[in-house]
């Protein structure tokens, strides 16, 4: 009789063993407590651009004027988790300006470890901010009009132009290291 070589998948990673478990209501009072104790603030939404009714909270992390965003999934109305989908917590950083530059953060389900797994996000930041540099927009100089921001790529940040159009074929190229 013929044995496969395929054996399934007896390992699982961590990160799959928490979505497996159940999800947890998040009361805004947790979430304002455990944020507040990490050193952020919460923001309202439309202060920030964001049109649904989430609780948003922010943080410095260095002296950029950077700082971490967290999009929590929890309304600020009555506390319940979002539609499912889109009910997972978001870690992103944000420019001086509050644009998002660094998006490479893995979302955290509302399972019980959320705290911890939100955590595992965060410290790093906080405690190798400079991991993340992050440098003001300038002027492109391979093209008319375009300016360099920061981005984090696969490789990490580095300065992109703001008129490449990955769908136009002759959009401006042009990348810069983040000095
Ligand atoms: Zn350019």
């Amino acid at each position: 009789m013929y044995v496969g070589l395929h054996h399934p998948r007896l390992h699982l990673e961590n990160e799959e063993m928490i979505i497996m478990a159940e999800y947890v209501e998040i009361e805004i009072e947790e979430m304002d407590l455990f944020l507040g104790e990490e050193g952020f603030e919460r923001i309202e939404p439309d202060a920030v651009g964001h049109p649904c009714k989430e609780a948003v909270y922010e943080r410095s992390y260095d002296d950029s004027g950077c700082r971490i965003r967290i999009y929590s999934s929890v309304d600020i109305r009555n506390s319940a988790g979002r539609k499912a989908g889109s009910d997972a917590i978001r870690v992103v950083l944000v420019d001086p300006e509050g644009y998002p530059w660094n998006k490479s953060f893995k979302r955290v389900h509302r399972v019980v470890n959320w705290r911890n797994n939100l955590l595992q996000r965060i410290n790093p930041v906080i405690d190798e901010y400079w991991k993340y540099p992050w440098q003001a927009p300038r002027e492109c100089p391979k093209c008319q009009g375009g300016i360099l921001r920061t981005r984090w790529g696969k490789k990490g940040p580095f300065m992109g132009c703001s008129n490449y159009n990955p769908t136009v074929r002759d959009s401006c190229r042009n990348t810069e290291a983040v000095q």
